[in-house]
């Protein structure tokens, strides 16, 4: 999975709509303390269904909703798009069927419409007193739909490959079960366990 674009519009910082072109190869993200960079991180983070405020540095899940300054007023929602491209080798479930192979369910995914069209794109949107709501590819989706997906494609709130300030020594100073949890998610194995909590349930 490839992120392409990140916009935001009322989202920490990013009060105005802001749009980031992700180009191939390496991108830097240069600024003073303060500027918003790790809202940044935590806005691809918030989109693929981050639901703990505290790691996004929050006491509730509206804090990710401009504030308000002494020259602006507060914004009564947050919004991110992430556009991102589905890379070969991405696994991608027909969700909540396990009868089909793989295959055959990539397919068929109702999130991807066209199974040609590599592009996925996910929005997240959150109001106040109202929750928050989520669209793939323009479709009304749940939180664990969008959750899933990125963890079938390695990625996702918790991947290891998204490392946030003080990632380092969590990961140094945690419990071995902890650990075990980042490598699962390093191999893209973590959807699988929700699933079959779900089986379980069922
Ligand atoms: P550093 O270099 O110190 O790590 P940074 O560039 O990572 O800084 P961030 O931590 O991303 O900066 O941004 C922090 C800024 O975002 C603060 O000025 C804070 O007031 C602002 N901020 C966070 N949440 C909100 C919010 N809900 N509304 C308005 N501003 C917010
Ligand atoms: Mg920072």
């Amino acid at each position: 999975m490839l992120i392409k674009r990140l916009k935001l519009s009322g989202f920490k910082s990013f009060v105005d709509p802001t749009e980031l072109h992700i180009e191939p190869g390496l991108t830097g993200i240069v600024g003073p303390n303060g500027c918003g960079k790790s809202n940044l991180l935590e806005a691809i983070r918030w989109v693929m269904g981050e639901n703990s405020p505290k790691s996004m540095r929050g006491g509730g899940m509206e804090d990710v909703i401009f504030a308000g300054t002494e020259r602006r007023p507060a914004r009564d929602f947050a919004e991110v798009t992430l556009l991102a491209e589905r890379q070969r080798g991405d696994v991608v479930h027909l969700l909540g069927d396990t009868r089909r192979s793989e295959e055959e369910a990539n397919d068929n995914n109702p999130l991807f419409g066209d199974s040609d069209d590599p592009e996925l794109e996910i929005v997240r949107r959150i109001e106040r007193d109202a929750g928050s709501a989520y669209r793939a590819n323009g479709r009304d989706v749940r939180a664990k739909d969008v959750s899933l997906i990125f963890a079938d494609a390695a990625t996702g709130a918790h991947s290891p490959a998204l490392v946030s300030q003080g990632r380092i020594a969590a990961a140094i100073a945690a419990k071995p079960t902890e650990r075990r949890q980042m490598l699962e998610e390093a191999a893209g194995i973590s959807g699988l366990h929700v699933r079959r909590k779900d089986a379980e349930q069922k």
